[in-house]
């Protein structure tokens, strides 16, 4: 038997149920927010991620060369692909674009529990706006995201990188190895490569929850946006200490977690970058949030959701020798929209009734010779073991009443 690769999942009948529920709901948020779908190949050229994240993510990714020696990786996140597609294909849309995606990634982390191999994400890219509305709004709709999906506990935390990088300026203790240890919240290692009096400053510096306690104007524009962000009555916390590693990241930079799951609480994670002209593109402000679909799930469990189950089809049973005659009715049931299965088995009519009751289906058509004879079928309910004679004829309206 060949199990299936490390850190991958198979989705069963039942918990892909749930993901397209999940994936609905979700997706119906940013549609309501104006935003359009868009999807990218899952694999792209290996140098598109390493251009945006630097070398060290190949040890992350896989990557391979295809049969023609192309450096290849299977997308390990969504934002520069997209960000790829708007160089090559938008850039003369009108601005602001809005452009959402859901897709599978794949990076070779250590697996865990809400952290896999293979996992999706949700996501948006909002392009040509830096405005506080436009990031208010964008925070908006992660959130909303989020709890539309039916979280009851998100914490929602906004930072902002112009104020951290200048306070670290401020101290003389701004570099990429600092910003990588804050984003990583590695307190240990940053008070052994700061000197006392600045860690202190700093560890007071990220405690602030009062913008009127920063000097910089940059804490200004912060405090607009969060005066629109009230408008939309999405609650917030102030965290300076989010740093999301990479350089091009700029402004605003937020993150959402679930305080229920673990050291995996992170939903989404999001901001301003300029990321464009390093693709070739012109210069234009983007922002952007990336949703961990499965961590969603996750949580959703861990609050105890109850998943709405969807309808079981109306189970078409013929007696001997009336399979022509069933296949019929099932025909005309499913024309009418009607979820219909229909015994493929030859089964007698005992055996048919217990699959039907096994596999749930509570709604039976009987299609019997006598009743055929008569324009008719038997409609049995498994449950109440009731039995109703209906003309062949109203049986989708009779059905619609009766099965719900
Ligand atoms: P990132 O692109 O690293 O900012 O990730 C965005 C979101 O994707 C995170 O907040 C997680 O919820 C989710 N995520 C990242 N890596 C994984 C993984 N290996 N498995 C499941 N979800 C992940």
């Amino acid at each position: 038997m060949i199990d299936k690769p490390r850190g991958t999942r198979d989705f069963l009948p039942e918990q892909m149920e749930k993901r397209k529920r999940l994936e609905q709901r979700m997706r119906a948020v940013f549609e309501c927010y104006g935003y359009e779908e868009v999807a990218t190949p899952t694999i792209e050229h290996l140098d598109l991620f390493t251009l945006k994240s630097g070398e060290g993510i190949i040890e992350e990714t896989y990557s391979f060369e295809d049969k023609a020696g192309r450096k290849l990786a299977l997308r390990p996140e969504l934002t520069a692909p997209v960000m790829r597609m708007y160089v090559a294909s938008l850039q003369m849309e009108a601005k602001p674009l809005k452009l959402y995606y859901f897709g599978n990634c794949f990076r070779y982390d250590r697996p865990q529990k809400g952290r896999y191999r293979e996992f999706w994400q949700f996501g948006c890219e909002l392009i040509g706006t830096e405005r506080p509305e436009g990031i208010a709004e964008l925070i908006a709709l992660a959130y909303e995201v989020l709890k539309e999906s039916g979280l009851r506990h998100l914490i929602l935390r906004i930072g902002n990188l112009d104020i951290l990088r200048r306070f670290l300026d401020g101290i003389g203790a701004r570099d990429a190895e600092i910003m990588r240890l804050i984003d990583k919240k590695d307190f240990d290692e940053l008070r052994n490569r700061m000197a006392e009096k600045d860690f202190d400053e700093f560890m007071k510096f990220i405690s602030i929850k009062n913008l009127d306690d920063i000097p910089y104007e940059e804490a200004r524009d912060m405090k607009e946006m969060l005066s629109f962000l009230e408008e939309l009555s999405v609650p917030y916390n102030i965290d300076l200490s989010i740093a999301r590693g990479l350089d091009y990241y700029i402004g605003t930079v937020f993150e959402i977690d679930a305080p229920k799951l673990g050291a995996e609480k992170q939903l989404c994670g999001g901001g301003t970058y300029n990321l464009v002209p390093l693709l070739g593109g012109k210069k234009i402000p983007t922002s952007g949030f990336a949703i961990g679909f499965d961590r969603a799930l996750v949580a959703l469990e861990a609050e105890g959701y109850a998943f709405e189950e969807s309808a079981k089809p109306v189970y078409v049973a013929p007696m001997q020798d009336m399979v022509s005659e069933a296949l019929r009715v099932a025909k005309t049931l499913r024309k009418n929209g009607i979820k219909t299965d229909i015994d493929l088995m030859g089964r007698n009519m005992k055996k048919s009734l217990d699959y039907a009751d096994r596999r749930g289906m509570n709604t039976v058509v009987i299609v019997a010779p006598d009743e055929w004879q008569k324009g008719n079928v038997v409609v049995k309910d498994m449950q109440k073991g009731e039995q109703h004679e209906v003309a062949r004829g109203d049986l989708p309206s009779f059905l619609k009443k009766f099965h719900s």
